[in-house]
């Protein structure tokens, strides 16, 4: 295709603003789906995202209009998945900004508003769901320009619903984007976006490419590994991939198919060039994702821990935001420790885990990052809190940061700020993005957004607050270990770290809740919360006075039996910790964040 007639776009949003149903009337109009297999957000083509009704993977679809090719990329709107956004926005000359013509701009808009900007792309402002009777449209328009700079009647309208103003829109993005410009007759670049394992097909390699031109049964190189592989296909999506003989030339989006069985051998981020012909300068890259929550797995019936390594090892093929390793735990067995992006991406980890793989897990309570520094000079990295050095040889204890943003009627502000400062936040800035919505900027910890921040900020703002924040590296922190003893035994796995100020009401709150789900044993069961050798709270479990089997009176043997396999069962499902039996679901129950 010439160059000149493509328009390479995506569509960014905060979370459901209405992208994938935007998406959707795209490809029904331009023809690319029929109204008979036209299903709501067709892109979102994992289970999970049907189910959840989000998107976690950005999807590129080509769409014929008008004469011209234009390749559209829907996004992912959550946080978490953000990286995803940003690598998108690098395949792209032009993005359609959409905004909820009945919420107006929220935390994402403006974050993903900056990341397109940065990407210097060429943005179009549009509200959408402007068949809903509680849009405000001429509201919003005057918010939307104002953010960008523009007049509140170059705001396009439209609604994904009914597809009233796509066909304008389409239209406008043929005519405002502009052209990819490459070197045809240059070695060929192309800018591997995403990547991403198919059981039947390996590796699929999703590419824009920049200069010169990528051919079938070419031999490619990739530029950071100087790997070399054999195009096996190459094509484009429409909405299913489509083989494209001729090859992809300059400004073209599609995907590569080479046989390699692993991601990491096609890593996003790379370029991809031909070995007979190679470019000597890369294409600039992306940041390689850095987890930022950290989390234990572990199979609730330890028989299955080689299922789980293996259950692991095929995520990653897919997800190479996914980090792992081996780690033991006195109370829970054998399991991982695994690092995430965020607390969603965690819960579809962990989701995808028990569902494609069949595995029942538990795991611990998330954690950020810490960085310690000893008062011998040494440092340690710890991401599992047990690790955390007990004693007084912790010179200082550094946790990360994040820069916050909350949007919210003004009406909440008092509330906001209470939320936040009750979490050591660092007021940075506050702005009217009109009379009666406000942004406010607040730095704080990670490890206080990761438990039920959000939560809290939604109920306290009757749902009308919305939150964004990126990392903005690290700060010290009065931060101590508190352990949950049993018996006088510590439980490795209900360590937490958490700041002085809190690890009081924390270690109350954990013996309370543990003194409710742990049965009561032969004998007493002191529990006991604790930073180093102070004790800071104590519950007790009292002892059985009668054994059970004393119910059963006399020579009642049929019944004796079957209490005594019922308690062996129940056995199976316990974990000891010390002479301490604890029911798996205490494990559970302690551990949930809820
Ligand atoms: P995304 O998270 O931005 O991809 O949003 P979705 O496309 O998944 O849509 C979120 C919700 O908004 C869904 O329930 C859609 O049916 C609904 N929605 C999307 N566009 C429109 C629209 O134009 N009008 C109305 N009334 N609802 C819409
Ligand atoms: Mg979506």
């Amino acid at each position: 295709t010439d160059p000149a007639l493509i328009r390479n776009f995506c569509i960014i949003a905060h979370i459901d603003h209405g992208k994938s149903t935007l998406a959707d009337r795209m490809l029904q109009i331009t023809g690319v789906v029929d109204d008979r297999s036209m299903r709501a957000q067709y892109l979102d083509r994992m289970d999970i995202e049907r189910e959840r009704g989000i998107t976690i993977k950005s999807q590129a679809v080509r769409l014929p209009w008008d004469g011209h090719v234009l390749n559209m990329i829907d996004t992912p709107g959550h946080v978490d998945f953000t990286y995803e956004v940003s690598r998108s926005l690098q395949a792209c000359e032009g993005a359609i900004l959409l905004v909820d013509a009945a919420q107006g701009i929220e935390a994402q808009t403006l974050a993903n508003l900056y990341l397109a900007m940065n990407a210097d792309l060429h943005i179009i402002p549009v509200l959408n769901k402007i068949d809903l009777p509680a849009a405000q449209p001429e509201k919003f328009a005057e918010e939307l320009a104002g953010l960008i700079g523009c007049d509140p009647s170059d705001v396009l309208k439209v609604s994904g619903k009914t597809g009233e103003g796509v066909r304008e829109l389409l239209d406008h993005v043929v005519n405002s984007v502009p052209a990819p410009i490459g070197n045809a007759d240059a070695a060929a670049r192309a800018l591997i976006f995403d990547s991403v394992y198919d059981t039947y097909r390996g590796v699929v390699t999703y590419v824009r490419v920049v200069d010169g031109h990528l051919g079938k049964r070419e031999r490619i190189l990739m530029m950071s590994t100087n790997a070399t592989h054999e195009t096996l296909e190459i094509g484009v999506i429409s909405p299913e991939p489509k083989p494209a003989d001729l090859g992809l030339g300059v400004g073209e989006v599609g995907y590569l198919i080479t046989g390699v069985k692993d991601v990491r051998q096609s890593r996003v981020g790379d370029t991809v060039t031909s070995a007979a012909k190679s470019a000597t300068d890369m294409l600039a890259g992306y940041e390689h994702p850095k987890p930022m929550v950290f989390s234990g797995l572990y199979p609730i019936d330890g028989d299955e821990y080689p299922e789980l390594r293996e259950a692991l090892d095929k995520l990653q093929l897919n997800d190479a935001a996914l980090v792992y390793e081996p780690e033991t735990s006195a109370a829970l067995g054998f399991g991982f420790r695994v690092g995430f992006l965020g607390l969603l991406h965690m819960e579809i980890v962990r989701e995808r885990l028990e569902r494609e793989f069949g595995l029942s897990l538990i795991s611990t309570a998330p954690n950020v990052v810490y960085r310690v520094v000893m008062e011998d000079g040494k440092e340690l990295t710890v991401t599992n809190p047990s690790e955390f050095p007990a004693g007084g040889k912790v010179a200082q204890v550094f946790e990360p940061v994040t820069k916050s943003t909350i949007l919210a009627p003004s009406e909440f502000i008092g509330a906001i700020m209470e939320i936040c400062q009750g979490r050591r936040g660092q007021l940075l800035g506050m702005d009217y993005l009109s009379e009666d919505r406000v942004e406010i900027r607040y730095t704080l910890p990670l490890g206080e957004i990761i438990f039920d921040f959000f939560d809290q900020l939604k109920s306290r703002t009757r749902g009308y607050a919305s939150l964004d924040y990126e990392p903005a590296g690290e700060q010290e922190a009065e931060l101590v270990k508190v352990d949950i003893l049993l018996q006088g035994e510590p439980v490795d796995a209900f360590s937490a770290i958490v700041h002085k100020d809190k690890a009081y009401a924390y270690g109350v709150d954990m013996a309370k809740k543990l003194r409710e789900l742990i049965p009561r044993q032969q004998f007493e069961v002191p529990i006991q919360a604790a930073i180093g050798a102070r004790v800071i709270a104590r519950e007790n479990i009292r002892a059985i006075r009668k054994d059970v089997l004393a119910k059963c009176y006399g020579g009642d043997i049929s019944r004796k039996r079957k209490l005594l396999e019922k308690q062996k069962e129940g056995k199976k499902r316990m974990k000891m910790v010390g002479r301490v039996e604890v029911p798996q679901e205490a494990f559970v129950a302690a551990l949930s964040t809820e």
